[in-house]
């Protein structure tokens, strides 16, 4: 336990947590079925709506659950058999969405993509007669970022019900539900908003509100969550605690700007790249976030090796990547509670490592 609790965190989930978080953590949790935690909720909803920019009319589903079963509960509620869905399919992720279309029998179109940010359109181009387009706003496996202008002008211009997973660059990186197109958003609690894992937000559009399926599952049942959630409740036990978390951190985050926010991710993102330029590890991709930096050794080192020396040596954890890329790859994620100083603890190690001086 002392070995777990110890450790210096920078993997893109779970993240580095504000104090004022861990406090709320350590409390009783309180029971929910009353008017107090109904204001609670609402106001979570609120502030969500703000932060995203939802149009008039936008609603907020919370669902106990880690980010896949939003991600999975937008496709059984919004998405039906008369439905082709256009999938963006860049790694890990947006493989998820295939094979969850697959489950569900929705008719999918699996997009394999590689090396672009998806500004230049022209390879969906193809598949127009598409009914819906989902993407990870950041592909998190190979830390790309995508242009949601562009492929919400897509989107929009093709008729298409836009489903995002912004899980991994809500509040680091630019998010407007109205000006990328987005009809059902899907952010989770232990990204960017540095809480602990367990809960998931779907944020809808008035038209996904519309296009709800009758019920056909009992537990991630969109309507039961509107029905419920317009006192403020949910359908079953929430993640209290979890919310409670969400409500403190939202407030700082509306009362100090999201821009400031995004810069902050930005500020903390830019200075770890340009403090380790000159160490043997370039950027995997031309496309990152401010959530994360994803790295590759130029020399013979392997990525994994890496990732095994900084938690063993220095008590260090960065992300390694699964697959193909388990050697080549590692990440660093730049969101929650970080500040140069905690940053510089991993950059003092990377150049430690390297036998180099910084
Ligand atoms: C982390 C993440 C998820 C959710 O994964 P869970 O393990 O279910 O929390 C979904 N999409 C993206 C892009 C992510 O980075």
């Amino acid at each position: 336990m002392y070995r777990l609790v110890n450790n210096y965190i920078f993997t893109p989930g779970p993240v580095k947590m504000f104090e004022e978080t861990l406090k709320i953590g350590a409390m009783q949790t309180p029971y929910f079925r009353n008017d107090a935690f109904s204001k609670i909720t609402l106001e979570c909803e609120e502030n969500i709506l703000k932060i995203t920019n939802a149009a008039c009319g936008s609603r907020v589903l919370f669902l106990t659950a880690s980010g896949t079963a939003g991600m999975e509960a937008v496709v059984q509620n919004l998405l039906d058999g008369n439905d082709k869905a256009l999938v963006i399919n860049g790694g890990t992720f947006g493989q998820r969405f295939v094979d969850i279309c697959k489950i569900h029998a929705i008719d999918a179109i699996d997009c394999k993509i590689k090396d672009t940010n998806l500004t230049n359109t022209s390879t969906l181009e193809t598949h127009k007669n598409a009914t819906a387009l989902l993407i990870n706003a950041h592909e998190t496996s190979i830390g790309t970022l995508y242009d949601l202008d562009a492929v919400g002008a897509f989107a929009k211009e093709n008729n298409m019900f836009h489903i995002v997973d912004a899980i991994s660059m809500f509040i680091t990186d630019r998010l407007d539900m109205q000006k990328h197109h987005i009809d059902a958003l899907i952010i989770s609690s232990h990204k960017g908003l540095a809480l602990p894992p367990g809960l998931s937000m779907v944020v809808l559009s008035p038209r996904a509100i519309e296009k709800i399926n009758p019920m056909h599952q009992l537990y991630f049942d969109f309507n039961s969550y509107l029905k419920d959630g317009a006192r403020g409740q949910t359908p079953f036990t929430p993640a209290i605690t979890i919310i409670l978390q969400l409500h403190q951190r939202l407030e700082q985050i509306v009362n100090d700007s999201i821009e400031s926010e995004i810069n902050k991710a930005k500020e903390i993102a830019t200075y770890f790249r340009e403090a380790i330029r000159d160490l043997p590890l370039k950027p995997y991709s031309f496309h990152m976030p401010n959530a994360m930096t994803i790295l590759t050794p130029t020399d013979e080192k392997l990525a994994s090796l890496i990732v095994k020396d900084l938690d063993e040596k220095y008590n260090i954890i960065v992300a390694p990547n699964g697959g193909a890329l388990h050697d080549k790859v590692f990440r660093v994620a730049h969101m929650g509670a970080m500040t140069k100083e905690y940053t510089d603890i991993l950059i003092d190690a990377l150049f430690d490592y390297y036998g180099r001086r910084r």
